[in-house]
C-alpha cells in the first residue's frame, strides 16, 4: 500500500514543470510585512505632500540633497572629476529629474538605470480662464492625460500652481489642502433632469468644455463695479499670490483631488489615493535609487534615476523621456569621469550597454471588469512586481519589447533577491493598450523592461494599490539597480 501522503508521480512533475505564482501576503515573513507597512506609512506622506510633477520633484530635490546629492553643474563648472561613490543630479526646469550614483566600474560598461514618470492625469487651467456667468466666477479648463470627465465632478478638488510675476518672480499656489481651506469642484447634474444626458455615450455626456471650475459666488460690493463676482475672485488672487489676471497667460495650474491617501479595506491592505500611475514606481525607484549604494560606497556599475514628466500626453519636450535629458545626463557623467577622456562613441557605447527599468504601473486584474483581462497574464493585487515584457495595443502596435535575454536577466535577479514577481500584461488583445517610458530609452540602444505596481481605477481621481506590492516593487528595483 502506498502512503496517503506520498505525491504521486504526476503530482511531482507538475511541481517540477508548472509556475505558479503565490500571494506575498501569505509568503512573506512577519518582518518583511511589517516593513512593507512601514513604506507605506512614509509613502502616502510624501504623496499628500507632492501631488504635482513640480511638487513630487521639489521633494526628490530636497532629498537629494540631504543625501549628499550635488548639482552636476557644479562640477561641470568647476571641470572636476566625478569618483566612485559621488552622488550628483540635475533639475530639468523643477518638473523632473536624474540622479546618479557613481560606481566603480567606468562607464563604457554600461548604467543600470530605473526610470518612471511623476506627471499624472489632472484638471488644468486655460490661459485665460476666469469668467463670470450667472452670479457664478468659473475657471475654464483643459483637461491633462487621459481621464474619463465624468470621473472628475461632484468631488472635492484642490488649486496647485506656479505663477510667474511680470518682475519674474516665481509663486507657489496651493489652496484646497489644509483642513481650513476651502475647496473647489466641478458641477454635475442632477439625476432628476439627467434624462437626455444619461442616454449619451460616456465617452460624449461630458465633453472637455463641461469641466469648469467653480470659484466663487459673491460680488465685490460696488455699485458701478463690472462683472462683481469674478473682481472678488480676482482680488483674492492678488491679495494670495499677488497674481493679476494677466498672469494666467503663463501660469502653471493645475487642480487636483483635494482628499489625502488613505488605506483601503478593514484589513488596512490597499493605499487609496490620487496619483498612484506613476508616484508609486517612482517613489519606490528614487528611493531605490538613493538606497542602493549607502554614502561613502559605490556600487558597481553607475545608476541612475530618471524621474521624467509629460509621460501621460506622450513623454515629449523638454521634461519628457522623448528628450535628449538622459543622453545629455550620461554624456556629462562622461565629460566628469577623468581619465583619458569620453569620446562620443563611448557615450554611444555606454548607451548601448546600459540596463534600465521603466517604472510604470500596470492594470490590476479587477472583478468588476472581467471582461477585459486575461486572467493568465494579467497582474494582481498581492502578488508582486508586475513584469510587462511588451507593452502597445492591437498587435503589439507603438509598444517596446524586452529581449528574452534580458527579461530572464531580470527574473534572475529577482528570484536570488526573494523578490515574488508576476506577469503584467494590460488586458485582452484588441481591448486597448498603452504604452510607457520604455521605447524611448529602448531607441538609445539599452536593454528596458516595463515593471511595477498593479493599480486598480488607474487615471481616476482615487487609484488603488496594494501596499505588500508596492514594497515588493521597490525590493526589486532596488536588487536590479544592485545587480544589472
Ligand atoms: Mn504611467
Ligand atoms: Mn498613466
Amino acid at each position: 500500500m502506498a502512503d496517503a501522503n506520498e505525491k504521486t508521480q504526476g503530482q511531482l512533475l507538475s511541481e517540477k514543470l508548472s509556475f505558479k505564482i503565490k500571494n506575498v501576503w501569505e509568503t512573506a515573513g512577519e518582518k518583511e510585512i511589517a516593513q512593507a507597512c512601514g513604506f507605506a506609512e512614509e509613502y502616502k506622506r510624501f504623496l499628500d505632500l507632492g501631488k504635482t510633477e513640480r511638487e513630487f520633484t521639489g521633494l526628490c530635490l530636497q532629498a537629494l540633497r540631504e543625501e549628499g546629492f550635488a548639482p552636476i553643474e557644479e562640477a561641470l563648472d568647476r571641470g572636476g572629476v566625478l569618483k566612485p561613490g559621488d552622488r550628483v543630479y540635475r533639475n530639468l526646469r523643477d518638473k523632473a529629474l536624474l540622479c546618479a550614483i557613481i560606481g566603480e566600474r567606468p562607464l563604457r560598461d554600461g548604467l543600470a538605470i530605473a526610470g518612471a514618470h511623476v506627471d499624472s492625469p489632472r484638471i488644468d487651467l486655460k490661459t485665460n480662464p476666469l469668467y463670470e456667468d450667472s452670479g457664478f466666477a468659473l475657471f475654464d479648463t483643459h483637461y491633462y492625460g487621459g481621464i474619463k470627465h465624468y470621473q472628475w465632478t461632484a468631488i472635492p478638488l484642490a488649486m496647485h500652481g506656479v505663477v510667474v510675476g511680470r518682475d519674474g518672480q516665481k509663486k507657489n499656489l496651493c489652496v484646497g489642502e489644509d483642513a481650513g481651506d476651502p475647496v473647489f469642484t466641478i458641477s454635475d447634474l442632477l439625476p432628476h433632469l439627467a434624462q437626455e444626458q444619461m442616454e449619451k455615450k460616456a465617452s460624449d455626456f461630458l465633453g472637455g468644455e463641461e469641466l469648469d471650475i467653480l470659484a466663487g459666488s459673491r460680488p465685490y460690493r460696488d455699485e458701478k463695479a463690472e462683472e462683481k463676482v469674478k473682481l472678488t475672485v480676482l482680488q483674492i488672487l492678488n491679495e494670495t499670490c499677488g497674481m493679476t489676471e494677466e498672469d494666467f497667460a503663463s501660469a502653471e495650474i493645475e487642480f487636483v483631488p483635494a482628499f489625502k491617501a488613505r488605506d483601503v479595506g478593514l484589513d488596512r491592505s490597499m493605499i487609496g489615493a490620487y496619483g498612484h500611475d506613476d508616484r508609486s514606481c517612482a517613489y519606490a525607484a528614487f528611493f531605490a535609487a538613493l538606497r542602493c549604494a549607502p554614502p561613502g560606497s559605490a556600487p558597481e556599475k553607475t545608476i541612475v534615476c530618471f524621474l521624467s514628466d509629460k509621460e501621460e500626453v506622450g513623454s515629449m519636450g523638454n521634461t519628457g523621456a522623448e528628450s535628449r535629458a538622459l543622453e545629455n545626463f550620461l554624456a556629462y557623467l562622461g565629460r566628469l569621469a577623468g581619465g583619458t577622456g569620453f569620446s562620443p562613441e563611448d557615450l554611444r557605447r555606454a548607451l548601448e550597454k546600459s540596463s534600465m527599468l521603466s517604472a510604470d504601473v500596470n492594470a490590476a486584474y479587477d472583478p468588476n471588469f472581467a471582461q477585459v483581462y486575461d486572467k493568465k497574464t494579467a497582474s494582481w493585487f498581492g502578488k508582486g512586481m508586475a513584469l510587462s515584457k511588451y507593452t502597445g495595443r492591437r498587435g503589439k502596435l507603438g509598444g517596446s519589447e524586452a529581449n528574452a535575454e534580458f527579461c530572464r536577466r531580470v527574473q534572475a535577479i529577482l528570484d536570488r533577491n526573494g523578490v515574488r514577481w508576476q506577469y503584467g500584461n494590460l488586458g485582452k488583445v484588441d481591448k486597448g493598450g498603452g504604452g510607457t517610458i520604455a521605447l524611448y530609452a529602448a531607441n538609445l540602444g539599452m536593454d528596458v523592461l516595463d515593471c511595477g505596481i498593479p493599480v486598480l481605477s488607474m487615471h481616476s481621481p482615487f487609484e488603488v494599490i496594494s501596499k505588500i506590492d508596492l514594497y515588493t516593487t521597490y525590493r526589486g528595483y532596488l536588487a536590479f539597480l544592485k545587480e544589472a
